[in-house]
């Protein structure tokens, strides 16, 4: 199975997205820390036509800090520019026009050189859905700022929303869609809510998701729910996973009549837990 999403989509955000770059000096490219990979459009360098960019990874605070520097290295080699953030708190934020200012250093020497007085540097955010470009944009502002329709295609009577004196952001960030011939992808971005599990199926989702925690973070996540459970190791691993859901089921009534565990409630338990961080940080990729 794969999951495809509607075409026209893509093709209206990309339009958008290439109608919208005429407008600007660099792109603020959003990814999910967690997630670097899976949660960026494949096409983003074509889409981007160049254009400078940053690469910030959001809700670094939910990620495997130990992964996030591994990813960083990984973005270092492929000679682009990136850093975490966490938009929620603001914290890392004040990188962005710092680094902006670094990535467009030529352009702007170039104009003062000429005796120009450069002006602010415009940007826009981009992204997936749900990767935090309204809290980016809000915390950047210093304020609540109403976006001019957060959808594709809504291009009417942009404004530019000014972060300190150097830097404008469009206010309509560009929206990409995550696109995944690999189901992995898909499982991915369903456990960290970046997509609605139900689009795959609960219990698969959370079943993705706790075949990578058991074997990476299965300390922290052992004692979260105080298991007795072992950690899911060779042959055995889906069913031990299963009896791991199974206990955490029991363990917080998640039961049906007849003393049954209600799996998919568990599941949704689990996964609503793993996303807001109650697990501990981690990361659901890393590049080595
Ligand atoms: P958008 O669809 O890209 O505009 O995403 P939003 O800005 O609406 O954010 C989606 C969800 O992620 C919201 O519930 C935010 O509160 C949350 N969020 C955004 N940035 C962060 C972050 O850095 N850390 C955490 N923990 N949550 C965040």
């Amino acid at each position: 199975m794969s999951i495809q999403w509607f075409p026209g989509h893509m093709t209206r955000a990309r339009r958008q997205i290439q109608e919208q770059l005429k407008l600007i000096d660099a792109v603020i490219e959003l990814v999910d820390a967690r997630l670097p990979l899976s949660s960026r459009n494949p096409m983003i360098d074509e889409i981007l036509q160049g254009k400078p960019r940053l690469i910030v990874l959001n809700k670094a605070d939910l990620a495997d800090g130990e992964v996030t520097k591994e990813w960083l290295d990984y973005f270092k080699k492929q000679g682009q520019v990136a850093f975490p953030v966490d938009a929620s708190t603001g914290t890392g934020i004040k990188e962005i026009p710092t680094q902006l200012k670094l990535l467009l250093k030529a352009k702007i020497d170039k104009q003062i050189s000429k005796g120009i007085n450069p002006r602010a540097i415009r940007a826009l955010i981009v992204g997936i859905p749900n990767v935090g470009k309204s809290t980016l944009i809000n915390r950047l502002a210093g304020r609540s700022v109403a976006l001019t329709g957060d959808r594709p295609g809504v291009t009417k009577g942009q404004q530019w929303i000014k972060v300190g004196k150097e830097m404008e952001l469009l206010d309509t960030p560009g929206i990409l869609w995550p696109k995944f011939e690999d189901m992995n992808v898909g499982y991915r971005l369903a456990v960290t809510g970046a997509i609605k599990a139900e689009i795959l199926n609960v219990e698969d989702v959370a079943f993705f998701g706790l075949k990578y925690i058991t074997k990476y973070y299965w300390g922290p996540f052992k004692e979260r729910f105080d298991l007795q459970s072992e950690q899911p190791t060779g042959s055995n691993e889906p069913d031990e996973i299963v009896e791991i859901m199974e206990e955490i089921g029991r363990k917080r009534g998640c039961i049906v009549s007849g003393g049954r565990v209600d799996l998919e409630k568990a599941c949704g338990l689990i996964l609503r837990e793993l996303r807001a961080g109650k697990l501990g940080r981690f990361s659901m990729e890393a590049p080595y």
